[in-house]
C-alpha cells in the first residue's frame, strides 16, 4: 500500500491527523527534498527507511515502493502542501496502477491557502471576485497556450501563482497587459506558515522590485486581485434580511 500524503505548506502542526497517522505508521516515506518540514520525519518509527526524493527519478521512486510493497510494508509518498497541485502525482498513481500496487491520497493544507491566511484575506469577496485562479508561469514545464497569464489575468479574477517568483518582471507586464489595472493589490507571501513567513504587500506593477529588496528569489506564493483591496459588500448569507435553511430572516413571510 501506498499513501500519498499532503504534508501542509510547513508548519508541522498543519499535517491532517490522518497524515499525520499514516505517517506514524509508514516503513518508508518518500518526502519531497526542499518544502517539506524536516520535523514531520521525526515522527516516524525507529525503523522507517526514510528517502528525500529531491535527489530521486520517478524510476527510483516507483522501485523503492515496489521494493516496500515486495517486503509487505507500506509507504508513505510526503508531498509539500496539497499533493493535487503541482505534485506530480498522477505518473506516480498510473505506474502503481500497471504494478496493481494500492494506493489513496490524503489532501494537505495548498500553501495557496496558508498564503491567505497568512496576510489574512479571503479569495471569494462578494462584490470583487468569486472565483480563484491557480496558476504559474512557464517555466521547464510549460503552461499550455489556452491558459497563458495574459488571458488569466483578463479575467480579473483571484490569483494564486505558484512556482514565479524567478520571473516576476514578466509576470507583472503579463498581469497589467491582460488587464490588471497597475495599482491592483498584490502580495508575496515568502514560507506561508513557516517561522520565517514573511509577508510583503505590493501591486501588480513593482512584484519584482518588492522581491529585490526583500531578497526573496524562491519558496514564495504571488497573490494578485482586489480581494486584496479594501473593497468588497457584506455577505448575503449572514444579512439579517437573508432567509436560508437554516435561518429565518427578517425578509421572511
Ligand atoms: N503542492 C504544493 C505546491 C508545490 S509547487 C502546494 O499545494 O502548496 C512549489 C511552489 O509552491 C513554490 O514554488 C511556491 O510557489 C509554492 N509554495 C510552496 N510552499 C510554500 C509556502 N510555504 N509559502 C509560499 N509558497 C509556497
Amino acid at each position: 500500500m501506498v499513501h500519498f500524503v499532503g504534508a501542509g505548506s510547513g508548519a508541522v502542526d498543519l499535517i491532517t491527523v490522518r497524515g499525520q497517522c499514516l505517517l506514524q505508521e509508514a516503513d518508508q516515506v518518500i518526502y519531497a527534498g526542499s518544502l517539506v518540514n524536516p520535523e514531520l520525519l521525526a515522527q516516524t518509527k525507529p525503523d522507517c527507511k526514510i528517502l528525500n526524493s529531491a535527489s530521486m527519478t520517478l524510476e527510483e521512486v516507483i522501485y523503492a515502493m515496489q521494493e516496500t510493497e515486495a517486503s509487505g510494508g507500506v509507504t508513505v509518498r510526503l508531498h509539500t502542501g496539497d499533493p493535487s497541485i503541482y505534485g506530480a502525482i498522477r505518473e506516480q498513481m498510473d505506474r502503481l496502477d500497471a504494478l496493481q500496487i494500492q494506493y489513496d491520497v490524503t489532501p494537505g493544507v495548498s500553501s495557496f491557502c496558508a498564503s491567505a491566511a497568512a496576510i489574512p484575506a479571503e479569495f471569494t469577496l462578494p462584490g470583487q471576485s468569486q472565483t480563484v485562479i491557480i496558476t504559474r508561469m512557464p517555466g521547464r514545464t510549460p503552461v499550455p497556450e489556452k491558459e497563458n497569464m495574459r488571458s488569466l489575468a483578463a479575467h480579473r479574477a483571484s490569483m494564486a501563482i505558484f512556482l514565479s517568483t524567478g520571473l516576476l518582471k514578466d509576470l507583472s507586464r503579463e498581469l497589467i497587459e491582460g488587464g490588471y489595472p497597475e495599482d491592483t493589490p498584490a502580495a508575496i507571501v515568502y514560507k506561508a506558515s513557516w517561522p520565517e513567513q514573511k509577508v510583503l504587500r505590493c501591486t501588480v506593477s513593482n512584484l519584482e522590485e518588492t522581491a529585490e529588496r526583500n531578497a526573496i528569489t524562491k519558496t514564495a506564493m504571488i497573490l494578485v486581485g482586489s480581494f486584496l483591496g479594501a473593497d468588497y459588500e457584506r455577505s448575503l448569507l449572514y444579512d439579517p434580511s437573508f432567509s436560508h435553511m437554516f435561518r429565518k430572516g427578517s425578509d421572511a413571510q
